[in-house]
């Protein structure tokens, strides 16, 4: 009997999906053992019936859920609950669903500011009133998933890799547990530290001295200038296999996407003393919160701060 599986989508940019969908030739070893019942991206599958003839909002019974989106209106809330009634075992997948991702990053303004900002502080749009009772109602901020409703497991990323995927669900299939790296990015970046920074911080789009060259002949990027996030940030896009993380790979600094290393961790607070560790000023960063918070804001970790 094929798994069944059942997926949602909530604040969101889309891109998890297309991590589904992207795992390439494993998918195909994976397909025979999956049924997806539910999956708004690949399948025509509609929440009031496929002609809109119920009245209240369904999600099929699966063995298996998949949240990606925090937790942003009272819909999203509605069927996140709906969803873990529904299933057995439930994965918030990417950093959006883990930590609240990009959209939590509202979560330093008041819910009045925000409105004001979208529907008439903004200069490519009409002003307008803000509607009331055609689209859901925002929460108070945005919430990670495992603040609304019990997650099984969590697997971060903007996106999360296809490997990391397809890695969970066949641990998933085989019964077998599924654990997170416990290392930071900096435990699997191959360039070299000396403890010491040789510039004073730098603009991210500054290009990276040594760009090109073999990685392990290129001085670390936070010893360059650049706020590189490796050290507050957990281990895992290099690939299962510890791989070099991607965007290192690519000579850019880490922004963080995996997260924190751990719940309680607060990446703004371990990025502050990495930095003043080889004799960067961090209070010359204006935006900290932000900056090391942008995939990380739910949890209390991006607040409402009176800024607008
Ligand atoms: S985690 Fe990143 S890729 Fe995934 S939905 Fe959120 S913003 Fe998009
Ligand atoms: S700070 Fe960035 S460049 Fe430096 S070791 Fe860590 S991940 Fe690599
Ligand atoms: S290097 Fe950092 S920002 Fe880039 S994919 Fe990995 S965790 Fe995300």
């Amino acid at each position: 009997m094929p798994v069944k599986v059942a997926q949602e989508w909530f604040a969101i940019c889309g891109g998890c999906e297309v991590t589904v969908l992207d795992v390439g030739e494993p998918l195909l070893d994976l397909l025979p053992e999956l049924e997806f019942v539910h999956m708004p991206v690949i399948m025509d599958h509609k929440l009031f019936g496929q002609t809109g003839e119920n009245k209240e909002a369904d999600i099929p019974q699966a063995d298996v859920g998949i949240i990606t989106g925090g937790i942003r209106n009272e819909e999203n809330k509605h069927l996140a609950e709906l969803m873990r009634s529904r299933v057995n075992f439930l994965i918030a997948m990417g950093s959006c669903a883990c930590f609240g991702g990009i959209p939590a990053m509202a979560n330093q303004f008041a819910l009045d500011d925000l409105y004001e900002r979208v529907y008439r502080g903004n200069s490519t749009t009409d002003s307008g009133e803000t509607p009331k009772g055609e689209v859901p109602a925002l929460l108070d901020r945005v919430y990670a998933v495992d603040e609304v409703v019990k997650v099984d497991l969590k697997l971060p990323g903007c996106p999360t890799t296809p490997d990391m995927f397809a890695a969970a669900i066949m641990h998933l299939l085989k019964g077998t547990p599924f654990e997170l790296s416990q290392k930071s990015v900096c435990d699997q970046c191959p360039t070299i530290r000396e403890k010491k920074a040789v510039s004073t911080l730098k603009r991210p789009l500054e290009p990276v001295e040594g760009a090109g060259e073999p990685l392990n002949t290129v001085r670390c990027f936070m010893e360059q200038g650049f706020l590189c996030q490796g050290p507050a940030t957990r281990a895992g896009c290099g690939g299962m296999e510890g791989g070099t993380p991607r965007c290192i790979k690519a000579y850019m600094p880490c922004r963080g996407c995996y997260g924190p290393l751990n719940d309680t961790a607060n990446p703004m607070v371990d990025m502050m003393g990495a930095l003043s560790t080889i004799g960067l000023d961090p209070a010359q960063i204006p935006d900290r919160a932000a900056q090391f918070n942008r995939f990380a804001g739910a949890k209390g970790r991006l607040r409402v701060t009176g800024r607008k």
